[in-house]
């Protein structure tokens, strides 16, 4: 008997799903010298029924979707449907372009229209490539590029995942994402555990596991067993149920056994994620990434619109604190509106609170939208700026929020230079909250979308850590609140570390907050605080987590 093959992967997003393999295939571009085709008008017709058959699966789509994507789906397949592309076409094909080619040109001159056009026609850009990849698939003899069409509950594996795709995902039919590349703070990882998928990133080999292969996954160690036998299943699941347990145990607000508060709040990113969060049991919300309502639009969202969506976040939140980020753009969250042109380093450019400083019209828009929100529903909002460096810039960002009638401002600390002044950064702003996947990168000079480089961006690093306490002896210089809303938040054992260094809140994606609420309920503040000293005093993240496993009650083996 072979034995079973056991991969190990990262896991990002916890929970055990068991379930035949979907791979997500890449696009296809047309060969680099397609042959001319030898018959353009037959080659014509051939373009018409493919966009005909492109439109035919953007409309089943449609009909399984939810009323935002159906629209998006609906209005896509009538591009597919639209005359003057496959016109376009034949023009191509006159002119000796085969087929792929052809199809390919014409979409683009197409694009390029629309981009020119501005406004409604611009935002339309990234669909009409869609068709316009499934086009040239299809005329290859190939599958359609991207997500399948799911007909049963599948285990999505890609070599990585855009997080439009990820956030596009037929939710009810995906028990598992599965990425080959990656790292734990990518934003496919991230959203993923916003919607409660369990998700393992750094699977070696995964794209190459054939169709329909079933995986055992479990998001909580990053384990997928390929063709798992009934043993490994049962194991699995009775961790499951035992974890399960452990977190129904404990309830209501955060606080060590000896009753230290540490709120416990949600990351969202938006409007449903924030109506799903709200009915869950957490104390508000930490981290709203308000640039995850805009990625892959092409032109900047109106005041109305964010006036709109706003005000369904804070509804769902009621007198619940929310903590809102403006726009971090650029880097790992491209926002084509408040595109800057390239940069050699995109990561050290002119990203975050940098973008709002150059187009102060973007920032302007969005704080008035977020005043008027919370004047409506009279929510209980706190406004913070991503990529804070100084504390002039934090001075900066405070007087245009108060400029706008809102009254709490903080900053994120997520570079080294904020943590090391946080006493003076502080004194400028209302409170704070660490980055701590940015403060990594920024640490160890290791790209966060590189997912290679996972063991130097190990939040358990100990530099990390350093940092961490830093920015905390400000927040008790000053008196002012300091919590953490990066990955490490959502690890229960690496939340007791941060608890004894002195954050007050920790923000995570909704799903993570049982664990680390039980996780609180076993310890007491002393121990937390020993556990930070040991963390801090260790050579290696991994000598850290030893470390501070050593100190922590032995149920916490079912929670980790
Ligand atoms: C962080 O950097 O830790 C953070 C919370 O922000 P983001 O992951 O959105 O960059
Ligand atoms: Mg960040």
């Amino acid at each position: 008997m072979s034995a079973m093959d056991t991969r190990h992967g990262i896991g990002v997003s916890p929970g055990i799903a068991v379930g035949p393999v979907v791979q997500v295939r890449p696009p296809v571009r047309p060969p680099d010298k397609e042959p001319a085709t030898a018959d353009p008008a037959a080659s014509g017709k051939q373009i018409r029924r493919v966009l005909e058959s492109v439109a035919g699966t953007l409309e089943s789509l449609a009909g399984r979707a939810g009323p935002t994507a159906q629209e998006i789906l609906t209005a896509t397949a009538m591009m597919a449907r639209d005359p003057g592309l496959a016109a376009a076409a034949d023009k191509h094909l006159a002119g000796g372009s085969g087929p792929a080619t052809a199809v390919d040109a014409a979409a683009e001159e197409y694009c390029a229209m629309f981009s020119a056009a501005g406004g409604y026609l611009a935002e339309r850009v990234t669909d009409l490539r869609d068709v316009r990849d499934r086009a040239v698939a299809r005329l290859l003899g190939l599958q359609d590029p991207g997500v399948p069409e799911l007909t049963e509950p599948s285990v999505i594996v890609a070599h990585d995942l855009a997080p439009a795709e990820t956030a596009s995902l037929q939710r009810d039919l995906v028990l598992a994402i599965v990425t080959e590349s990656g790292g734990p703070t990518s934003h496919t990882a991230i959203l993923a555990a916003q919607m409660g998928i369990p998700a393992v990133v750094q699977l070696p080999r995964a794209v190459a596991l054939d169709v329909g292969t079933i995986l055992a996954v479990d998001g909580s160690t990053g384990e997928v067993f390929v063709d798992p036998d009934a043993g490994t299943e049962a194991t699995l699941i009775a961790r499951s149920e035992r974890r399960a347990e452990a977190l129904g145990a404990t309830s209501g607000p955060g606080a060590t056994s000896d009753g230290h508060p540490v709120a416990l709040l949600a990351n969202i990113g938006t409007a449903d994620d924030a109506e799903r969060a709200a009915v869950l049991d957490v104390e508000g919300v930490g981290l709203f990434r308000t640039e995850f309502l805009f990625l892959g639009q092409e032109i900047a969202p109106t005041l109305e619109e964010q006036v709109a969506v706003y005000t369904r976040v804070f509804q769902a939140f009621g007198p619940r604190r929310i903590v809102v980020r403006t726009l971090d753009a650029g880097a790992d969250k491209p926002l084509a509106f408040a595109d800057l042109g390239s940069e050699e380093n995109p990561a050290l450019g002119r990203r975050g609170l940098r973008l709002s400083a150059e187009r102060p019209e973007l920032l302007d828009t969005q704080l008035t939208a977020l005043s008027t929100a919370t004047r409506t529903t009279g929510a209980d909002v706190r406004v913070m700026a991503p990529m804070v460096a100084t504390a002039e810039e934090a001075a900066w960002f405070a007087r245009r929020v108060r400029e706008h009638g809102l009254p709490v401002a903080g900053v994120m600390i997520e570079v080294p230079a904020a943590a090391l002044r946080s006493r003076h950064v502080l004194a400028e702003v209302d409170f704070a909250s660490i980055g701590t996947n940015d403060l990594g990168q920024y640490t160890l000079a290791a790209d966060r979308m590189q997912g290679e480089l996972a063991t130097l961006l190990d939040p358990w690093q100990p530099a990390v850590l350093d940092l961490v306490a830093a920015a905390c002896d400000g927040g008790r210089d000053t008196g002012k609140p300091i919590g953490v809303c990066g990955e490490p938040a959502a690890d229960p054992l690496l939340a007791l570390v941060l608890t004894g260094l002195g954050v007050s809140s920790l923000s995570m994606a909704p799903t993570r907050v049982p664990a680390v609420r039980a996780a609180l309920h076993l310890h007491d503040l002393r121990t937390c605080t020993a556990m930070a000293s040991a963390a801090r005093a260790a050579r290696s993240p991994r000598d850290a987590r030893d470390a501070v496993l050593a100190l922590a009650n032995r149920l916490m083996s079912d929670l980790i």
